[in-house]
């Protein structure tokens, strides 16, 4: 069964989002298999944004990963790696449609909340990166 690797950023967690953010993901019908909090070292956020890394805003942005608890889990479901983007929403909270969870919560591009895998192989590739075998259940 598919699954995606999906990501509560600092910003988040400080604003008390976390119950919100799962639970539009369970209401939908998509399974929790994995979760766990963390503080990612920058070097690590570098290596999950290492796409972007010449993006001008890269640094600041693995800054934010790093600056406080992630919580970092992966969802399953029939399309869950494309519908859950779209439960997310557009990357700029500005473009984000109202009903999405950046639309709904977010305001900035730079604080934008939560993190989706955007394909097949990034989803693959994110879960091995945050998550031991063992962890997923
Ligand atoms: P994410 O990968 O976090 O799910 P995304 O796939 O919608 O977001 P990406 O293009 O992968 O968007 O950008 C990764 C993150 O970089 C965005 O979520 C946002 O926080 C930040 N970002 C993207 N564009 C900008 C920008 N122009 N200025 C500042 N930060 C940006
Ligand atoms: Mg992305």
């Amino acid at each position: 069964m598919e699954r995606t690797f999906i990501a509560i950023k600092p910003d988040g967690g400080q604003r008390g989002l976390v119950a919100e953010i799962i639970c539009r993901f369970e209401r939908k019908g998509f399974k929790l298999v994995a979760i766990k909090m963390l503080v990612p070292s920058k070097e690590f956020a570098q290596k999950h944004y290492d796409d972007l890394k010449e993006k001008p805003f890269f640094d600041g942005l693995c800054e934010f990963l790093s600056s406080g608890p992630v919580i970092a889990m992966v969802w399953e479901g029939e399309g869950v790696i494309k519908y859950g983007r779209k439960l997310i929403g557009a990357t700029d909270p500005q473009k984000s449609e109202p009903g999405t969870i950046r639309g709904d919560l977010a305001v900035v591009v730079g604080r934008n909340i939560i993190h989706g895998s955007d394909g097949l192989e990034t989803a693959k590739n994110e879960i091995n990166l945050w998550f031991q075998p063992q962890e997923l259940v």
